[in-house]
Parts: structure tokens; C-alpha cells; sequence
């Protein structure tokens, strides 16, 4: 690594303490960026990159709000805004227990790369609050979000910051924030994606995440004359991401074999097929269940409780690919080295950030096709930005050209990460092409529009 860009990563660990994802994820946008500005001396007198690191705006508010029982419970609420140099804020909302602000920063700070890489005008935000839905009812999940909308909506709307789903926030959620926010600003904007059907949601949004990163490993796979059809892959997490990446390699014929939460996993050596699927769907978002009945039901499966440290052993599991569906640093190093010792060639990151940086290393310097988050999630916001032009317009476009454009989109993000890094003298190495063409895209409208 470079002086400046040592420096600045001294900078950003002091002024950020304790948030290592964060650190995580500029250090490793960072290792690319260095090549550019080793190029191009107006990104680095610019200070773009140093800008890119520091949020455009940060708001943090208290969630009160009153459970089943009566009992008052307090939540902290955040909206990160990063970056709107080609276009608003645009990124999810995460409820889960773990959420504080430097995991919101790091996901904030990705987002802003991939969202460039869609090839559609949306600048990157993330938020969400420490609140978990797990084991609470409709009501009591009602009443945080609209308490959570009743402080958020003063920083959103449909030209400023247009929020989504991610972790613990669905299309029941999606609802309940947009009621609120319609209730109190007396408006019907696409201020939300993720919205139900009949209100104005799009098409294949709930599946495009997924559908994406199984799009974008058969692109990859694609440079080597190959595909999908009877490969045997392995899937963690079971919810949005990784259902539909289930149902897309479905379509493609391909095997997937596992499925995980945060107890265990399960795996069906025989193949989870469109039955399985419908039962986990189920399972997940009407029963609210847990991964580890699946076997219960469908006895030629196995389940394994994740071990707190070291190994997961789904990893571990021999396979031609994995999607990493679930969450941020699911794969150590050692996983890393137990997935290309079980055939693993292909990884596409279905999750943000699911690999360490030392797993990177090991994929990267494997040779295997390695699709970063970035790039190989994109799918998901990709549909949300369609969904925004949708709402623009007001019109529905049908399910076939909603995925035909998911398709196509994939398609050139796979493009634009190719020949970068070619360009950048590393043929294949999709996390600098994802990194310098996210970047590169950002910096050349900072540039255009001054210092602000
Ligand atoms: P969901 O809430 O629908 O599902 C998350 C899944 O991951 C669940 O199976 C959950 O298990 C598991 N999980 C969550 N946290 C942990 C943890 N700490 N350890 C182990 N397992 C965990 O979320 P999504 O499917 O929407 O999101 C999954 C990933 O994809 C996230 O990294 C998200 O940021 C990323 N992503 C999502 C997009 C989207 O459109 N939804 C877009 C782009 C990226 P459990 O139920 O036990 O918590």
C-alpha cells in the first residue's frame, strides 16, 4: 500500500474509532484506489476519496414505543446519508440487534460504489436501528415503525434519500413505514422501495438480489465457456437474498444444497428443489420459524448448529459454488480455504461483505471466479431504482421486462468490472474492477460539481 493511502487509513482508524467494519470496507476500496491515483493525479489533489470516506450528513434519534404488554422499550434509530454526486441517497434500512453506526457506515460507504455500478443515477445511504423484530408481533413491529418513520421522514423523500428493505426489514415493514410516512407528510411518493404490488411496488424486487448474484455467476462463468446447469452449490442464510438465489439457480439447473440462519444450517445432499423452497419461504415469512425444523420435514437433510468461533463447517460442505447470503464476515479465512479445498470455484456475494479480507486474498489469489458484493448484489438496488422510474412515470412494467432489465444490468455491471480491471492491469480481479469503476463514476461528478 502507498504512503497517501497508509496515511489516510490512519486517518479514517483514528477518526472512526470502533467501527472495524467500516475501517474493513474503506481499506479495501482503498487498495484499489491507490491504482488510480497512481494514474491520475486530479483524484488525489482533489481529495476525492479522502471526501468519499467522510458522510455527507449523519442523523441518530431515539425510538420510543410501547409493547404488547404495555411496556415502554427505547431503540436508536440512525440514517447515514454518504453520497448524492450522481444521485439520492439510496440504500436500506437493517433491523437487527448488532446495528450501530459504523456497521450502518460501512454498508452506507459500499453502497455508494454499487450503486454507481448499476449504470442508473442513485447516490448510497444506509440506516436502521438496534430494534429486533424476531419474536414480536405484527402490532408491537408496527409500532416501532412508525415511530422509527415519525423522526425519518423529515430526512427522506422521494428526491433526497429513498430508504429500502435488508436485514429484519421486509415487505411487512416496507408497509409500515410507508403508511406512516404517508399519514404525516399527506403525501403518495415513491419515497420507499421494496412497496407491496398493489401500492406501488415493482415487480421481481423481492427476488432481484438474489436473481442478481446468480446472474452474475453465470457472467462470470460465462468468461470460461461454462454454466450453471448441474453445479452444486451452497447457500447461506435464508431469508430475501437467499430464497431467490435459491429459486434462480433453480431456473438455471444448478443444485443448491444448503441454507443456514443464525442457529445452523441444513443440507440436503438431494437438492433443495421448488417444493423444499416453497415450505422454507413459508417457513420464514408467514411462520417466522427457524432453519433447523426444515429437517423435520424433509428427513434426507441434515442440520448443524454454527459453532460461535473457527470454522463454519457448511463451508466446508464439497461444491462447485457459493453465495454468501446472509451477513457481513460469514467467511474466515479458514472457511475461505475450506470452500477451494471442497472444488469451490466460483463465489458470488449474494451478502455485503460476507468475506474477511484474508479470504479475499485467498479467493483472489486461487484464481477462482470471485464476485464481490458490490457487484454481485447489485441486483437488489438495481430493481429499486427501476421501481423509482416505475413511480416516476406512473406505471407498472410487467414481470418480464422488469427482468430483462435486471438481467441486462447485470450483465454490463459484470462488463464494466471485466474491462476495468483489465484496464487496471488485473484481468479477472473483479473486486478492483467493482472498486476503481464505482469510483471512478463518483469522482468524475464530484469533480463536475465543485467542492461541496
Ligand atoms: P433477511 O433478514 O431477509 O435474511 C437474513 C438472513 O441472514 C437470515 O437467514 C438470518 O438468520 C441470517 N443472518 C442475519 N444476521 C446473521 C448473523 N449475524 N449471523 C448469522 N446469520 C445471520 O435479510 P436479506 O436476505 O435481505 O439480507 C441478507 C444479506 O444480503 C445482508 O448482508 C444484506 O445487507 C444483503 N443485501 C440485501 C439486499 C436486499 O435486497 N434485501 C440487497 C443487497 C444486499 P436469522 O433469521 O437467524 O437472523
Amino acid at each position: 500500500m502507498s504512503d497517501p493511502v497508509r496515511d489516510l487509513m490512519t486517518q479514517v482508524v483514528e477518526k472512526n474509532p470502533g467501527e472495524p467494519e467500516f475501517h474493513q470496507a474503506v481499506h479495501e476500496v482503498a487498495e484499489s484506489v491507490e491504482l488510480v491515483l497512481a494514474r491520475d493525479a486530479r483524484y488525489r489533489d482533489h481529495m476525492l476519496f479522502e471526501r468519499m470516506v467522510e458522510p455527507e450528513r449523519v442523523v441518530m434519534f431515539r425510538v420510543p414505543w410501547v409493547d404488547d404488554e404495555g411496556r415502554i422499550h427505547v431503540n436508536r434509530g440512525f440514517r447515514v446519508e454518504m453520497s448524492s454526486a450522481i444521485g439520492p441517497y439510496k440504500g436500506g434500512l437493517r433491523f437487527h440487534p448488532s446495528v450501530n453506526l459504523g456497521m450502518l457506515k460501512f454498508l452506507a460507504f459500499e453502497q455508494v460504489f454499487k450503486n454507481a455500478l448499476t449504470t442508473l443515477p442513485m447516490g448510497g445511504g444506509k440506516g436502521g436501528a438496534d430494534f429486533d423484530p424476531k419474536g414480536r408481533s405484527d402490532a408491537e413491529v408496527m409500532r416501532f415503525c412508525q415511530s422509527f418513520m415519525t423522526e425519518l421522514q423529515r430526512h427522506i423523500g422521494p428526491f433526497t434519500d429513498v430508504p429500502a428493505g435488508d436485514i429484519g426489514v421486509g415487505g411487512r415493514e416496507i408497509g409500515f413505514l410507508f403508511g406512516q410516512y404517508k399519514k404525516i407528510r399527506n403525501e403518495f411518493s415513491g419515497v420507499l422501495t421494496g412497496k407491496g404490488m398493489n401500492w406501488g411496488g415493482s415487480l421481481v424486487r423481492p427476488e432481484a438480489t438474489g436473481y442478481g448474484a446468480v446472474y452474475f455467476a453465470a457472467e462470470m462463468l460465462g468468461t470460461r465457456g461454462e454454466h450453471l446447469e448441474r453445479k452444486v452449490c451452497l447457500v447461506s442464510g435464508s431469508g430475501n437474498v437467499a430464497q431467490y438465489t435459491v429459486e434462480k439457480l433453480l431456473d438455471l439447473h444448478a443444485t443448491p444444497v444448503t441454507l443456514s440462519d443464525s442457529i445452523g444450517f441444513i443440507h440436503d445432499p438431494d437438492g433443495i428443489d421448488r417444493e423444499k423452497l416453497a415450505w422454507v419461504i413459508e417457513l420464514k415469512e408467514v411462520r417466522r420459524g427457524r432453519i433447523a425444523e426444515y429437517v423435520d420435514r424433509f428427513p434426507g437433510a441434515t442440520f448443524t448448529p454454527t459453532p460461535r468461533a473457527g470454522a463454519n463447517p457448511m463451508w466446508a460442505i464439497p461444491a462447485d459454488c457459493a453465495f454468501p447470503s446472509a451477513t457481513q464476515n460469514e467467511i474466515n479465512a479458514e472457511d475461505a480455504a475450506n470452500l477451494l479445498a471442497g472444488g469451490v470455484y466460483v463465489v458470488s456475494e449474494g451478502a455485503n461483505m460476507p468475506t474477511v479480507p484474508e479470504g479475499v486474498e485467498k479467493f483472489i489469489a486461487d484464481g477462482i471466479l470471485f464476485g464481490p458484493g458490490k457487484a454481485a448484489n447489485a441486483g437488489g438496488v438495481a430493481v429499486s431504482g427501476l421501481e423509482m422510474s416505475q413511480n416516476a412515470e406512473r406505471l407498472t412494467w410487467t414481470r418480464e421486462q422488469v427482468d430483462e432489465r435486471l438481467h441486462h444490468i447485470m450483465h454490463q455491471i459484470h462488463e464494466q468490472c471485466r474491462i476495468t480491471a483489465s484496464h487496471y492491469d488485473a484481468p479477472g480481479n473483479y473486486v478492483h474492477g467493482a472498486n476503481i469503476a464505482g469510483f471512478l463514476k463518483v469522482a468524475d461528478a464530484m469533480l463536475d460539481q465543485g467542492v461541496v
